[in-house]
């Protein structure tokens, strides 16, 4: 019988997160890959790492690969016929932020990259990537201890949010290697929650990237030429306004789109379906609506259709926030169909967030079902009016 002492110091391991070598070892590939990417700094504009990752896991299945001159990948599946296009995308780049000044005292002011609640900045760990490596950052929050009761409730905004890195002066903080400029990232280990849910930072759009990549190295085990050409396009910063998926978009010149992304769950107490109707662990979605594109209902009608075929579960969600990159797919040329297909993601755009492991596996088993079947008469007919 194991002392009250042991069971302790068992448990350890698991409440810091280390994997001990049993654990590690149920990982699978997918879990393995997702954590690998969730933890890769790639704020927007800096997508440098996640790039490596999906450049090295596109070309591990085989496909030819290029990058645009923003940045985005490009992999390319030939199939049967040259056309029609496909364009999958998942964007590589997370919300951060950037290097704006430092402060006499030697401590960081910036400006955020991407949409930020300013109560996701106060109290959280940061990694500045300068060129001289990266440095660990803390944005620390006023101990209650000296503050006034009318500040208690008060959330700081972010003009008034700074990073601290242990440094007393400029000088200190300069000789890091700090300087304005440099991107910034949100530090947040992925740790594999109860029943299969997964915390880390930056599932969106990790989570989509997975996605993707996973998606081509089925397509490429079943060894099917599909009677299409599928893009496989990794975008960057999609957190600014799309700006890698406008430019992608001219790359590839898409017949149809379909952006790969993390949803808005808002399941938690309190969440509302007025806010987003998406559900952890009750399959992927499909976005008919955000702020900047609507569904092309008959590619709606035909990714429902091969998910009940399959016996794959779907949700979809009507939102009036948030655009994604199948917006400027949507936008291409004289127009093309496109819909946006997610993962329910809790807590976007914050140090961690939670996804189901069981949702993103339905979502790579229904791609797979869908893309063979968008041959040039697919494609021809959703495109009709
Ligand atoms: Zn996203």
């Amino acid at each position: 019988m194991r002392t009250r002492t042991q069971v302790v110091l068992l448990c350890l391991p698991l409440l810091f997160g280390v994997a001990t070598p049993g654990r590690a070892q149920q990982k699978d590939r997918v879990a393995k890959l997702l954590e690998e990417l969730s933890n890769a700094p790639g704020p927007s504009g800096f997508e440098g790492p996640v790039r490596e990752i999906v450049l090295r896991e596109l070309r591990a299945s085989g496909v030819e690969v290029s990058t645009d001159g923003l940045g985005s990948v490009i992999g390319v599946l030939r199939g049967s016929a040259e056309s029609p296009r496909i364009m999958l995308a998942a964007h590589m780049d997370e919300v951060g932020a950037m290097v704006r000044y430092v402060t006499p005292e030697g401590m960081v002011k910036f400006r955020l990259l991407g949409g930020w609640l300013d109560q996701a900045l106060i109290n959280q760990r940061w990694i500045v990537l300068t060129n001289r490596g990266p440095v660990p950052a803390i944005s620390g929050l006023r101990s209650t201890h000296v503050t006034p009761s009318e500040d208690r409730n008060r959330v700081t905004p972010r003009e008034d949010v700074f990073l601290d890195v242990g440094t007393g002066s400029k000088g200190e903080t300069e000789v890091l290697g700090i300087r304005p400029g440099d991107p910034i990232v949100p530090s947040s280990s992925f740790t594999e929650l109860a029943h299969g849910r997964y915390a880390g930072k930056a599932m969106d759009d990790r989570v989509g990237c997975v996605m993707m990549i996973e998606t081509l190295r089925r397509l490429k085990e079943q060894g099917l030429k599909t009677p299409n050409t599928i893009y496989f396009v990794g975008t960057v910063q999609e957190e600014l306004g799309l700006r890698g998926a406008h430019t992608a978009v001219e790359a590839v010149k898409p017949d149809l789109g379909i952006s790969l992304e993390a949803g808005i769950a808002a399941d938690h107490p309190g969440g509302r379906p007025d806010w987003a109707q998406e559900r952890l662990g009750e399959g992927p979605v499909i976005y008919l609506a955000d702020s900047a594109m609507l569904v092309n209902l008959k590619l709606r009608d035909f990714l429902e259709r091969v998910a009940a075929e399959n016996k794959i579960p779907v949700q979809t969600e009507v939102t009036s926030l948030g655009a994604e990159d199948s917006a400027e797919m949507q936008r291409y040329g004289a127009g093309k169909p496109s819909a946006n297909f997610a993962v329910a993601t809790r807590y976007l755009h914050t140090h961690t967030s939670v996804i189901d492991r069981a949702d993103l596996d339905r979502a790579i088993d229904l791609l797979v079902k869908v893309l063979p079947r968008l041959d040039a008469k697919a494609v021809a007919e959703i495109s009709r009016f």
